[in-house]
């Protein structure tokens, strides 16, 4: 009998940090932030910063979305690898996208460091395993590529990787730059300390209905309030691709579990994320409270119904697989939950003006990788806001 559907390690972990009022009449404001995931918590503290009178709405609790299922490891690397990404849009684009998301994780580090959020932000290093012999060949050539882009890389041996991390592999990239976050809790810690220098903040709103205009947009909530706004910016996140009738993303199911506490792994793997060239990947990655978290799985199966059955089972596969890479590392499951995550066809989010609103701005931060994107969103937004050219904006633009 199940008595409960799961929820996921990190909203068990900190439970109901912070909640709002809902709308309870018309307002006005200057720009609205529809979304309280980590997105619209990064977004909304870059526009405080600037100056702009801010109104962040959720239509639950804050940070219940996907910010609170995500496993949040902040990598510079895009699921698509460098080499596929320079055919795609050029290799100086490409490079220029790899090299954003160093920058992101070290304006993460300063933003966490300066406003001192407890959010168990962690420096890490990345691994990037050949999961067979044939993908070690091309991933040593990947390695070339983002070598001579100074990506801060070097090339291990299998037999290096399995006695520096005790993991089995065909090789692999060690990146210098990469971060662990517990991003519920970030996005919590940033959307109250806004609060509190004056953002206003409503949860259980929901926006049900929107005309935008160059300078006046009206937005209703489920309630029938009405927010007017010059600007209403959505970090809505994947159930935005209900409204946008461009294909932005695949959407699709992927699972998770944490250790219990205390797990003994080899030393340099605490301190290190780890992917593999698989398909679909697995990932491994430690908390700050001493346990590891392994994902993947992903599927584009599923059935509300056997959601707890499917899940099982995808756990069961997901500690089995890291068995075959870890050998030597007791995983014991205290904590599983799935969910819903999605990828674009290069691997880049969609953030800008999508023309079919043409006075609105999205921040659609897709992929593996999709924290990191919305970190580089907190200056795109501002730029595009201000009328700024901003390069990343080109390259992440609706319509591409
Ligand atoms: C299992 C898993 C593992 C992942 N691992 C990683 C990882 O390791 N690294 C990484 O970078 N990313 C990872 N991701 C992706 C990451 O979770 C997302 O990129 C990120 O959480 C997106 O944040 P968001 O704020 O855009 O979306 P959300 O957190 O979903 O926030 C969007 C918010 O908008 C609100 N909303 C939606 N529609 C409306 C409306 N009409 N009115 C009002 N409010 C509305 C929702 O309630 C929600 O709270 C993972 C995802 C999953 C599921």
């Amino acid at each position: 009998m199940r008595l409960r559907t799961f929820e996921s390690f990190w909203l068990l972990k900190n439970g109901l940090l912070y909640t709002y009022p809902s709308v309870q009449k018309n307002i006005s404001t200057e720009i609205v932030v529809i979304g309280g995931g980590i997105t619209g918590a990064l977004t909304a503290h870059a526009l405080m910063d600037k100056g702009y009178k801010v109104t962040l709405i959720d239509k639950r609790d804050i940070g219940q979305g996907s910010s609170s299922a995500t496993t949040s490891m902040l990598q510079y690397e895009i699921d698509v690898p460098l080499s596929e990404l320079s055919n795609m849009i050029g290799s100086y684009a490409a490079a220029q996208c790899y090299k954003a998301g160093i920058v992101a994780i070290k304006k993460l580090e300063q933003l966490v460091k300066e406003n001192k959020i407890d959010c168990g932000f962690e420096k890490k290093e990345s691994l990037y395993l050949a999961h067979s012999e044939k993908a070690a060949q091309s991933l040593k050539e990947e390695f070339e590529i983002r070598n001579k882009c100074e990506l801060g890389v070097m090339w291990l041996q299998a037999e290096e990787i399995s006695k520096t991390y005790g993991l089995k592999s065909y090789g692999g990239i060690l990146s210098q730059t990469a971060a662990s976050i517990d991003a519920y809790k970030l996005a919590h810690e940033l959307i109250h300390y806004n609060a509190g220098r004056g953002m206003n903040v409503y949860d259980q709103t929901e926006l049900i209905d929107f005309d935008f205009g160059p300078k006046k947009t009206t937005i209703t909530s489920s309630e029938g309030h009405k927010i007017s706004c010059k600007k209403a910016i959505f970090c809505s996140g994947f159930e935005s691709t209900k409204m946008i009738k461009e294909d932005v993303a695949k959407l699709f199911y992927t699972y998770a579990c944490v250790s219990e506490k205390g797990i003994k792994i080899p030393k340099k793997l605490k301190n290190t994320l780890v992917w593999d060239t698989n398909e679909p990947y697995l990932y491994l990655r430690t908390t700050d409270d001493g346990r590891l978290l392994v994902g993947g799985e992903d599927s584009s199966v599923n059935f509300p119904f056997f959601q707890q059955q499917i899940k099982e089972s995808k756990t069961s596969k997901l500690i089995q697989t890291l068995g075959e890479i870890l050998p030597d590392v007791k995983f014991i499951e205290d904590f599983s939950w799935g969910g819903t995550f999605g990828t674009t066809k290069d691997g880049l989010p969609y953030i800008g003006k999508s023309p079919e609103f043409e006075h609105a701005l999205f921040v659609l931060s897709f992929g593996g990788n999709g924290i990191t994107f919305s970190i580089q969103a907190m200056d795109i937004i501002v730029d595009l806001l201000e009328g700024k050219p901003n390069e990343l904006a080109d390259y992440y633009r609706f319509g591409r």
